[in-house]
């Protein structure tokens, strides 16, 4: 991992950069640009706007590594909530949650993650949407791989997620790239030892287009999220020669990441789904914003400094 990257990773996880990041003046304005607010109701306002130009949403209830019973129950709720709001307010068609299993169990009580994934998935099953389990760090992978695969007896859209980073993903795909599986491609957004990952940023590119290649192969309902530019024309490339209709995979990107490519993408006719976090434990995702971009942190120094 690059040193710059894995810096700020590593200086997430400290309390006092957590302390003065949290409190400093600039940052307010640097979390909204990639997080449109703390409530449902924020969040819904995300969908709207995103709806507006033929943007889908996947919606995320932000907060992860809970250690606390109490908030994995206001997480449940929260998303039990947004999914009942989306329902009544007509905008199920538009989109859909993301989860955090860690954010839905303490002390990494699997069954408890289970149980309470099953509740936001029997939720999202009466409000007419679908369920994507996010992945965290290498750690967690085959936990979070079992409680999908335990969700997905019932519900089989329950979406997954792989991360091209890890040297371990293509044989993960490789199970998970049949008719009717929904997966997330991302390259991995952890700070993670050198001894799981592929060596450098090209290799995982590579092997981003291999796993591209047996999702689509396989035919699987694809879910591309990447921002990369090079990326995302081969995959438009990859899409055609394995014949894909579009409707039968997806771009998604981040909310206040590329917003014009967005926009272009799904006025092409390609299906666009922007990933929207919102709440009030910004932390974290923000760090992980950061160390994906060094124009990114420029952009936050310089706000820290103007004030
Ligand atoms: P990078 O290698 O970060 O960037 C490649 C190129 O993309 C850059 O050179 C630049 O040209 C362009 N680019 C990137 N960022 C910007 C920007 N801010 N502005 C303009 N251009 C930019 N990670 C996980 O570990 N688990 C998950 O569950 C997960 N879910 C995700 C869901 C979605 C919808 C998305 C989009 C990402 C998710 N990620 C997740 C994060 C992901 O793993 C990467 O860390 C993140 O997307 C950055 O990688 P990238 O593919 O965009 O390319």
């Amino acid at each position: 991992m690059e040193p710059l990257r894995s810096s700020i990773l590593a200086a997430a996880d400290n309390d006092l950069i957590r302390r003065v990041v949290a409190t400093a003046p600039g940052t307010r304005q640097i979390v909204a640009r990639f997080v449109p607010g703390e409530t449902v109701a924020d969040a819904l306002g995300a969908v709207r706007e995103l709806a507006a130009d033929g943007r889908c949403a996947t919606l995320d209830y932000l907060g992860e590594y809970t250690r606390d019973a109490g908030l994995v129950e206001q997480t449940v709720d929260t998303y039990l909530r947004l999914l009942d709001a989306l329902s009544v307010e007509g905008l199920s068609g538009s989109a859909e949650v993301s989860v955090k299993l860690s954010a839905l169990t303490v002390a990494g009580d699997e069954a408890l993650a289970a149980r309470n994934l099953r509740r936001i998935c029997a939720a999202a099953e009466d409000c007419g949407t679908t369920v994507t389990v996010d992945m965290e760090d290498h750690t967690t992978t085959d936990g979070t791989l079992r409680v999908v695969g335990e969700a997905r007896r019932t519900w089989p859209w329950v979406g997954a997620v792989v991360q091209s980073y890890l040297t371990r993903t293509e044989s993960d795909v490789a199970a998970l790239a049949h008719k009717g599986s929904r997966v997330r491609l991302c390259k991995g957004a952890y700070a993670e030892p050198a001894d799981v990952v592929h060596p450098d940023a090209h290799a995982v590119d590579l092997s981003y287009v291999r796993c591209a290649n047996l999702l689509l192969e396989g035919g699987a309902y694809a879910m591309f999220a990447t921002h990369d530019p090079r990326l995302v024309g081969l995959l438009r490339q990859r899409t055609r020669w394995y014949g894909r209709e579009r409707g039968s995979y997806e771009y998604q990107m981040l909310y206040g990441v590329r917003p014009d490519e967005q926009r272009r993408l799904a006025a092409e006719g390609e299906t666009v789904r922007v990933y929207v976090p919102f709440g009030e434990q910004w932390y974290g995702y923000l760090m992980r914003r950061l160390a994906e971009r060094p124009a990114n942190l420029a952009l936050f120094l310089r706000a820290l400094a103007s004030r």
